[in-house]
């Protein structure tokens, strides 16, 4: 069994993956697990999704498993959604032996023809995506020496890497993606070619460019996606180095954002990300306002939710600003560290200094501050508001809320504790506006 060892009883997914294989063969035709979930398999992993080749055509698929309960989302492609008809239970793509013909947009093929085994896994991307695997008879198909690779840890193209990584440029990325991952290395010829084409990803739209992304920078072997993206020149061809004007060679910020990004401990996207924008983005002598533009319209490129593209701007921009800590007036530690993004910030500021080797003594201090600080005296309710004011007949606009700052900045560091002495407060500083 390429799954011995592994927790299989009670578990639905595969219970379903597996009577969907058996209905199909009991029904006279071939059908196996094909790709991601066999190689998942061999490393011992359990899929979280299942997807069988068969020889019936997307018809026969659906007459055999009824039309309620398939979907025909990609008949033309020869793939049918069989459903569980259970929610926990996850739906199993069922794909005819194809041949793909026609790339189109350097993404998709025009055409399929539908064809054999040995055909259909001449048409995947990398030979450990290539295996089938036969539940019943527990045996493997082998038609492009995928476990060899995975025993030798190797990536390698299926075919000649040129021609395959022509017909869809996403391959680049997920090659990368794997090697990094996995922690193999990338066969020569394979390596070449992604070398070669590199520039080409560029007509792969950016939702998928930051799908790829998004997995590579939170996984465990970031620093692996990262050296190989910027090595084969791929980082270049995302939108990365469309903004940045071209990524420079051996930038130190970039070394040290390796190291960096090394330290962190299952970090979110916005943080890894962040640690990028530094090392590639970032321009100190510019003002935070065009900084922030920068990385906005690089999180808008890659399709980023706007909380996504805050968070890593607040981070970029507060990253390093607060030295001594210990001699900071208390209010300008509480605005800082009541951010959501305070953890984040403290987690990079740990794995900058690390990765320097430079004090911790700052960042600890913080970290301490944060700990022994209740929630209640680190953002205490304000003491006096906006209606406060222009009850006291100060217009809104800039001036109230200078004002404001002002009085809650007396709040944080303690210097009042009431309304009362708030509104004394706002007497004295009054005159001033
Ligand atoms: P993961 O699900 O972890 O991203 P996966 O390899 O299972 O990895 P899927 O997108 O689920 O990826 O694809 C299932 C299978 O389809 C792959 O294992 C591979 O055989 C094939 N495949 C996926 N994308 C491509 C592609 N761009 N080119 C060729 N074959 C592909
Ligand atoms: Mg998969």
């Amino acid at each position: 069994m390429i799954h011995s060892g592994l927790q299989l009883e009670n578990n639905p997914d595969y219970d379903f993956a597996f009577e969907v294989v058996q209905r199909l063969q009991q029904a006279g035709y071939t059908a196996y697990w094909a790709g991601g979930c066999v190689r998942d398999f061999l490393l011992g992993k359990i899929p979280k999704d299942y997807d069988v080749a068969t020889s019936a055509l997307p018809d026969q698929v659906r007459e055999l498993f009824g039309r309620k309960m398939t979907l025909a989302v990609g008949a033309a492609f020869g793939v049918v959604i069989v459903r569980s008809g259970r929610r926990e239970i996850a739906d199993v793509e069922v794909a005819t032996f194809r041949t793909d013909l026609d790339y189109i947009d350097g993404r998709r093929p025009s055409q399929v023809v539908f064809s054999t085994p040995a055909e259909d896994a001449q048409r995947r991307d990398l030979t450990f995506n290539g295996l089938f695997y036969d539940p019943m008879a527990d045996e493997i198909h082998d038609f492009v020496g995928g476990q060899a690779d995975l025993e030798n840890r190797i990536v390698r193209a299926i075919g000649t890497p040129a021609d395959r990584f022509e017909e869809d440029k996403l391959r680049l990325l997920r090659t990368v993606r794997f090697a990094a991952h996995l922690d193999y290395e990338i066969a020569p010829e394979t390596w070449d070619a992604i070398c070669k084409n590199a520039d080409k990803l560029k007509v792969v739209s950016a939702e998928r460019i930051a799908q790829e992304l998004r997995r590579m920078f939170v996984d465990r072997h970031r620093v692996q996606g990262l050296h190989l993206l910027k090595e084969s020149g791929l980082l270049d061809a995302t939108p990365f180095g469309a903004i940045s004007g071209g990524i420079k060679e051996h930038r130190p910020e970039w070394q040290h954002a390796l190291e960096t990004a090394r330290l962190l401990s299952s970090p979110g996207f916005p943080l890894v990300l962040a640690v990028i924008e530094r090392a590639l983005l970032y321009a100190p002598d510019e003002s935070d306002e065009l900084n922030r533009h920068r990385f906005a319209e690089l999180g808008r490129e890659l399709r980023l939710s706007n909380q996504e593209i805050d968070h890593a701007s607040w981070l970029v921009l507060h990253h390093q600003r607060l030295s001594q800590p210990q001699v900071r007036p208390l209010s300008e530690l509480k605005r800082l560290l009541v951010s959501p993004c305070a953890e984040d910030f403290l987690h990079w500021e740990r794995a900058a200094a690390v990765a320097s080797g430079s004090s911790l003594d700052d960042v600890e201090f913080l970290e301490r501050f944060l700990e022994n600080t209740p929630p209640e005296v680190l953002d205490p309710p304000p003491l006096l508001g906006g209606h406060d004011l222009i009850a006291a007949g100060i217009p809104a606009g800039p001036g109230m809320k200078l004002l404001l700052d002002q009085i809650r900045d007396a709040q944080l560091n303690l210097e009042i504790t009431t309304r009362e002495e708030g509104l004394e407060l706002l007497g004295r500083l009054k005159p001033n506006v």
